[in-house]
């Protein structure tokens, strides 16, 4: 498909589009709207260098990708009917992605300026805070513990049998809400030989009330795109670093609250528009510093932020 300028952004909606609003405002708009058009060679330098900041990976992220990356590796085999690898394979090919992405991270910092969109760069290496010998040691133990789970997935069973079905895998897909296009990714969809489906996000964090939310939106997604109905749907969280599985059903009046929550959430972020119909964003100054700076120091947009920050204390 052709690529076509728009001068602002297509409104749409995401589960991780309403963590960063309710994260910090500023953060939203460097992330959806200043970042916009900033691949560009003569665009603004503010939309340049938001545009690069928000590539920015970080380690957990990176551990994350290697995980789903692997995941869908092994998707791919069960469904060819190859032999799944052993352990150590599957960490290996964890630690793999992780060391590129670390590599990438170290040597790469010119490449990152001009393309950022197409080196991997962690923000630890960005901003030269590096990273500490206890968070290695963390990310260490999670690959171990992430590969041993992923190796004993019983997913892998499922998807063995006779019938059983891969409906989608990491695809970027939409639905609309209320005219509003709205993005999900799930890990996995598929159907079992019975005619139930079943939604698989794998975690490598902790146990968090809105992977709850996120997977009920993924439900929500799935009935809206391929007519099953609630009571066929399973969601399942995969907590690989923990070892443990959290399997939910949803009821009609649960996804209707998912449902009424998501449009709430558009219509405050369309509050913070001058043209909704454009996706016209209202002034910079307009999307406040959030007030929970300790996170500050984390955010890929600090570089854009800190003359502010610092100002705002003295
Ligand atoms: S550095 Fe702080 S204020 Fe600035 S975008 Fe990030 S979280 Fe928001």
């Amino acid at each position: 498909m052709a690529y076509v300028r728009t001068e602002y952004p297509q409104w749409s909606w995401s589960f991780s589009r309403q963590q960063i609003f309710q994260s910090c405002r500023r953060r939203y708009y460097y992330n959806y709207y200043a970042s916009h058009n900033g691949w560009e060679f003569d665009a603004p330098q503010e939309s340049r260098l938001a545009y690069r900041l928000k590539q920015l990976g970080n380690i957990y992220t990176a551990l994350g990708n290697g995980v789903h990356e692997t995941a869908q590796s092994l998707v791919a085999r069960v469904m060819e009917g190859r032999k799944l690898p052993d352990v150590a394979e599957i960490e290996e090919e964890i630690r793999r992605h992780l060391r590129r992405v670390w590599k990438s991270s170290q040597e790469n910092r010119e490449q990152f300026l001009i393309r950022p969109r197409r080196v991997d760069m962690l923000r630890e290496f960005y901003y030269g805070t590096g990273v500490s010998d206890d968070v290695v040691e963390r990310i260490n133990q999670r690959i171990v513990q992430t590969a041993e789970a992923l190796a004993e997935c019983p997913v892998w069973a499922e998807l063995s049998r006779k019938d059983a079905q891969v409906v989608a895998c990491e695809q970027f897909d939409t639905v609309e809400i209320a005219g509003t296009p709205v993005y999900a990714v799930p890990d996995l969809i598929y159907k079992t030989a019975g005619g139930q489906w079943v939604i698989v996000d794998w975690k490598t964090g902790e146990e968090a009330e809105e992977n709850r939310d996120q997977v009920a939106l993924y439900v929500l997604f799935v009935r809206e795109k391929y007519g099953a109905s609630p009571e066929q749907i399973t969601a399942r969280l995969e907590y690989l670093n923990l070892k443990s599985s959290m399997e939910m059903r949803f009821t009609p009046e649960e996804l209707q609250a998912v449902e009424k929550n998501a449009l709430a959430s558009m219509e405050e972020m369309k509050g913070l528009l001058s043209d909704p119909a454009l996706n016209v964003p209202r002034p910079k100054e307009e999307f406040a510093l959030t007030e929970a700076r300790e996170q500050c120091p984390w955010c890929n947009f600090y570089e854009l932020c800190r003359g502010e920050l610092e100002a705002s204390v003295s």
